[in-house]
């Protein structure tokens, strides 16, 4: 048989599954019996993704399986038939996936995850365009042994790949006892081979959610996931026909396949590796992708998918607790004369004389040294700590400045892991991604209690108390100069954030101060500066040198934005925001859900259908994803009356943001406790006649503003 036949038949044994399977569920439901996949605004995104048409029911579902069958699976000895029927075999296995979600049921138990949120893959946005994740492996089959598949996995792992495991190699991973989980980004899909399809709908939704593609557009939707979603697939021998008919979908998305079975080969697509060792060597070779590499001398991996990762009170070895007792991270600018480059000091004693499970302090101190270098950048660093210290597999760090906490596992300790490692992976980091700024840097690692309380008291709390200070001078009015942000065109590719000092960017992560630094290291780099001298409209913020700098960097995808404004040519988003606000026209107001929060809102619309409303770089007045930190800002829709508009929110972003949205409220209108007006999933969820109803009881300021359209 060519591989053409085997592409044919098995997309034809597929296509036979889900015909009977569909038959199966429609003589026992009827065809109106809803169908879904959970928490997706995408219908069956694959599905949706390739013929822009959304399945509710099974009736449709029928219906699209017919249409499959008569758009996709011409059966001529041609590339674009094989492509085709590729794509056809990866429907038919999400219809047969979609089955067996009827009735709310939940097909798929942790470790297992089935279907993924497009919340999580909301999640991935930032770290897929910095690179921090560089690639997504898609493993499939069972290995040779488990201990090739545990190899596997953990060498995508230390390098940061995203790993999804379809079949055997699941129960192979467990029986070694290895930890999976989308916090550490090795997901288990299923172990049936149909339950593959789950990676490819993550694929295809990035393509929906940041690249703007208009669902339908097959030829657009395989050129985005080609050029921009770093996928391949690692198939374990022996394949079943049934491998080879998904194997064409993989590849007509740009997906190459490496495998040890060498029964066909196709240059650059289908490729013959037989040594499993060498499958991510390969791998990386064929997709082209280029890593970023921290040589840093520890005893256990550093990776960002640890960056999740969970260390249990009885799996740790020590943690040391801010809320306890004194602790402390702190970045230092000092004069080159006083610092050693690559020092690194323990003061006190070490993790091995700690008693397992008790509690101590610590202080870390990194101090720099550059010509380059200004005081304005110190907490730019310090906030990267949290994200460099969770890269370190079986540590935990949570917090920040002198309320911090870290877990040391046991097994990182019996690795070796001491506190010189810590400083080490501060030291490498800050060198190698502030090179452009710090010359020299030297780290103290402080565990003496005494030299900790005195230390936090004397040093770092005054230091943090001037930086507030400076941050409360820094506002819209009072700098020169803005910043805009592309990191995200690498899956965005029209969208541009204006990062100002009182709106950071969607994503929460780049601050004008981020923003600043950013340029100041990589003047070629994704932040340019932006002036703000020529005004248009001072009321919701729109500035003649903000759109020429929009069009330009959009590549003139976009005309003109505001700053201020929700409804008048609102910034646009990527995907990838930390909250979503939309108008609640009954209430005059703005409902806003966070991406953790899975519940239903006032509007009608979960976090995820709201979200779907706008994104790819795309204007959409009424809707407009935000940072959390905007949240409590005296410029949030200030075109709009400001933060008075906010009516709705989950409650534990309240409590996340209160304070600061507290303070807004009172400097800009006078009311106390404004937090308390607002309501949350605990008073109502869906019913917008409720929500004005304790809006009224609790006097709202919405209530009395101008109508908002
Ligand atoms: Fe993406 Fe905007 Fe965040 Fe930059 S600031 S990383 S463009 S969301
Ligand atoms: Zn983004």
């Amino acid at each position: 048989m060519t591989l053409f036949d085997i592409i044919y038949s098995g997309n034809d044994e597929l296509f036979a599954r889900a015909d009977k399977a569909i038959y199966d569920a429609i003589a026992q439901y009827g065809e109106d019996k809803a169908v879904a996949f959970p928490d997706t605004a995408y219908s069956l995104p694959c599905y949706y993704g390739v013929t822009g048409q959304k399945v509710g029911n099974l009736g449709e579902l029928k219906a699209a399986l017919a249409n499959v069958k008569e758009t996709l699976m011409g059966r001529k000895p041609r590339l674009n038939d094989v492509f085709n029927s590729g794509i056809a075999s990866a429907l038919c296995a999400e219809f047969l996936e979609v089955l067996k979600y009827i009735d709310g049921a939940a097909p798929y138990e942790l470790p297992r995850y089935g279907h993924l949120s497009d919340a999580m893959i909301r999640e991935l946005g930032v770290p897929l365009v910095t690179g921090d994740i560089p690639g997504v492996a898609a493993i499939i089959g069972t290995a040779p042994t488990a201990q090739d598949a545990v190899d596997l996995v953990k060498s995508y792992q230390a390098q940061g790949i995203l790993v999804t495991l379809t079949g055997g190699v699941i129960d192979q991973c467990e029986s070694l006892g290895l930890k999976t989980g989308f916090n550490i980004r090795v997901i288990p899909l299923g172990d049936e081979m149909q339950s593959v399809i789950h990676v490819v709908s993550v694929a295809v939704r990035a393509a929906l959610i940041f690249g703007n593609i208009t669902p339908g557009d097959l030829p657009g939707l395989e050129k985005y996931t080609m050029d921009r979603v770093f996928a391949f697939v690692n198939a374990y021998g022996p394949l079943a026909d049934e491998v080879y008919a998904y194997g064409g979908g993989a590849i007509a998305l740009g997906f190459p396949v490496i495998s040890n079975e060498d029964r066909y080969r196709v240059p650059k697509s289908l490729i013959y590796q037989e040594d499993v060792s060498k499958f991510n060597a390969t791998s990386l070779e064929a997709r082209d992708i280029k890593l970023k590499i921290t040589n840093i001398d520890i005893p256990v991996a550093f990776a960002s998918a640890f960056e999740g990762e969970i260390i249990r009170r009885g799996d740790m070895q020590v943690e040391f607790d801010g809320s306890r007792v004194d602790c402390f991270e702190l970045v230092h600018n000092k004069d080159a004369s006083e610092v050693e480059d690559h020092k690194i000091e323990v003061i006190g004693p070490d993790i091995d004389e700690f008693e397992v499970g008790s509690k101590h302090s610590i202080g870390y101190i990194v101090e720099v040294a550059g010509k380059n270098m200004q005081a304005d950048f110190e907490p730019v660093f310090e906030r990267k700590f949290h994200s460099y210290l969770n890269c370190i597999e079986g540590l935990m760090h949570t917090g920040q400045r002198d309320m911090i906490r870290i877990r040391v596992s046991k097994d990182t300790f019996n690795a070796g892991f001491r506190l010189k490692h810590l400083g080490e992976v501060l030291y490498a980091k800050v060198k190698s991604e502030f090179a452009a700024v710090v010359d020299k840097c030297q780290v103290k690692v402080i565990t003496d209690p005494e030299m900790c309380t005195k230390l936090r008291h004397e040093l770092a709390i005054p230091m943090f108390d001037k930086r507030d200070e400076r941050l409360t001078t820094l506002t819209d009015e009072g700098v020169d100069v803005y910043y805009s942000c592309i990191m995200c065109q690498a899956f965005s590719p029209s969208h541009v954030c204006v990062v100002t000092p009182e709106r950071l960017g969607l994503c929460g992560a780049v601050s004008w101060l981020d923003a600043k630094a950013t340029n100041e290291l990589d003047p070629q780099g994704p932040c340019q500066v932006i002036t703000k001298e020529k005004v248009i409209d001072e009321r919701i913020g729109e500035y003649e040198d903000v759109n020429e700098a929009v069009r330009k960097f959009s590549q003139g995808a976009l005309e003109d934005v505001s700053l201020y404004s929700i409804i008048e040519k609102p910034m646009t988003s990527c995907g990838c925001f930390e909250c979503i606000c939309g108008i609640e026209p009954l209430s005059n107001g703005v409902c806003i859900a966070n991406r953790e929060y899975a519940g239903m809102t006032p509007i009608g619309m979960t976090f995820s259908e709201l979200a779907s409303m706008t994104g790819g770089g795309v204007q959409t007045p009424g809707f407009m994803g935000h940072g959390k930190h905007f949240i409590s800002s005296k410029k949030f829709m200030k075109a709009e009356g400001g933060i008075a508009r906010i009516v709705w929110m989950p409650k534990d972003l309240k409590d996340q943001v209160a304070e600061r949205l507290n303070e807004s409220a009172k400097e800009l209108y006078g009311i106390d406790n404004f937090v308390d007006m607002i309501a949350d999933e605990t008073v109502v969820t869906e019913d917008p006649e409720a929500l004005l109803e304790f809006l009224t009881e609790k006097g709202h300021p919405a209530l009395e503003m101008e109508p908002m359209m």
